[in-house]
């Protein structure tokens, strides 16, 4: 059974005038055609389908990029038909992907002495799963060394983690530690962290951009807490930091914070290179900070022109364009190229933001400093909607502003959240702006309470 759910048939637009007739039927839905259709019909009638999803520039949910420069999507077309892992076919693929992890290291001040080793990955929820299995291998190595039992691993993290994290644990059997939220407390911080430490933690995983606010986690604060309590009991917890949005706004935005390789506590880091990284769907980065702190029976060796290449990945076959594309971003940037996107999208992010907080009804949970990604409530006197009702009415207009319930603790706070990405631009910020004054502005209209919705659709929060 698939996945996903079998839909009713679209009705088929009329795409020209040519194909109005012969589209009706012809359109393979359940069951693949006892005969194909020809190229030109076939790519009509699945792109006039395409129609019907949203604009994805507009959708202002997602954190993965939705613009890349027409050179760079020529560039993946081209590129398209290279398999990463045959890297016997493919050498200067493969030696493209190392430049990328060294140009990665570098911008996550991997020390000189230390030779940081890395792989692309198809994106962060892949580099989190090798990630996790390195700290539970080490983990295990350790307790091993020192006679002890190896059967209860847990791993220490925020309630606000990205999803991967949770399905690291079950599918690695480790226990989630999952630290709540508290009051303000809308991430994990060290007291909290160091709490629920003990030996058998693999590790902690600091978030580098958390996906409900946009916030840093004090990755910094964590490793000193923790380097406390090695000091006070000889426990050694390792950090990962999830850096799947930060890892390429931090070393350009906020080069200052220390929260990457500089950290002697930090062993190993990923990010998106389709988030911040700024290129299409699906390539990834994971980074460690040397070959110690990644397992040698976790790597796998293949052929590679009659040498050995080192792999460690969950999957086999994958797209070198990503990484083909990726290095194109590195090339053609720049870090100065970095910082202008960067601060271009913070600089549109904290526009809307102020200007939603001096719109009345809104109030900030985050401004949009940290990641250009910021939440908003409404008021506690706001009664005849809710953000939900505010996200239905943006949809009116094209714009995808998702509004989701905080996990246990807050389920309380309902909120709003913009991911400002490379692409959107100040004059879009405004339409944004004008659309939702104008809306609020109805809602703020209302006598009587808008009716609410179901339940599911209230809670569902989109990553
Ligand atoms: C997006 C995200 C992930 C998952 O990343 P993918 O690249 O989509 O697999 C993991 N962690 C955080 C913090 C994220 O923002």
């Amino acid at each position: 059974m698939p996945l996903t759910k079998q839909r009713r048939r679209l009705p088929t637009p009329e795409v020209s005038y040519r194909l109005a007739e012969e589209a009706a039927a012809t359109l393979p839905i359940h069951e693949i055609g006892d005969t194909g259709l020809d190229s030109e019909t076939a790519y009509e009638l699945i792109t006039s389908e395409l129609l019907l999803d949203g604009q994805a520039r507009l959708n202002l949910a997602t954190f993965v990029t939705t613009y890349m420069p027409a050179v760079a999507a020529r560039l993946m077309a081209e590129t398209a038909d290279k398999n990463m892992i045959d890297k016997d076919e493919y050498p200067l693929t493969a030696e493209i992907e190392a430049r990328c992890v060294s140009i990665i290291s570098e911008m996550w001040n991997s020390p000189e002495h230390e030779q940081a080793t890395g792989t692309s990955t198809t994106g962060s929820s892949e580099a989190a799963m090798l990630g996790g299995m390195a700290l539970k291998w080490r983990w295990r190595e350790r307790m091993r060394a020192a006679g002890k039992p190896t059967d209860r691993p847990n791993m220490v993290m925020g309630a606000n983690v990205q999803v991967c994290w949770e399905k690291f644990c079950r599918y690695w059997e480790v226990e989630p530690r999952l630290v709540p939220m508290e009051g303000e407390r809308f991430h994990l911080e060290a007291p909290e962290a160091v709490a629920h430490c003990d030996e058998n933690t693999i590790g902690v995983v600091a978030i580098l951009g958390s996906t409900f606010d946009g916030s840093y986690e004090p990755v910094k604060e964590i490793a000193a807490a923790l380097d406390k309590l090695e000091e006070d009991t000889g426990c050694y917890v390792p950090i990962h930091v999830d850096a799947a949005s930060g890892g390429f706004v931090a070393p350009v935005l906020q080069p200052d914070l220390e929260w990457d390789f500089r950290l002697d506590r930090v062993q190993s880091i990923n990010a998106s290179g389709h988030k911040y990284g700024l290129v299409y769907p699906g390539v990834g980065w994971a980074i460690w900070r040397n070959e110690e702190a990644l397992p040698r029976d976790l790597v796998f060796d293949v052929n590679y022109l009659g040498g050995h290449m080192p792999t460690f990945a969950l999957n086999f076959s994958r797209p070198g364009s990503e990484v083909v594309a990726q290095y194109y971003m590195f090339t053609t940037l720049g870090r100065e190229g970095y910082h202008r996107v960067m601060q271009g999208a913070q600089n549109v992010a904290t526009h809307i933001s102020s200007a939603i907080a001096d719109m009345g009804p809104y109030r900030l949970i985050s401004e949009g400093r940290d990641l250009p990604v910021f939440a908003f409530a409404l008021k506690p006197e706001v009664e005849n909607y809710s953000v939900f009702d505010v996200s239905d009415r943006l949809r009116q207009r094209g714009w995808l502003v998702p509004a989701y319930s905080f996990p246990e603790n807050r389920q309380d706070l309902s909120v709003l959240r913009v991911v400002v990405r490379a692409g959107m631009t100040m004059e879009m910020a405004d339409f944004l702006l004008d659309h939702l004054a104008e809306q609020t502005k109805f809602l703020e209209s209302l006598d009587s309470p808008m009716p609410s919705q179901d339940e599911e659709k209230r809670t569902a929060f989109a990553h």
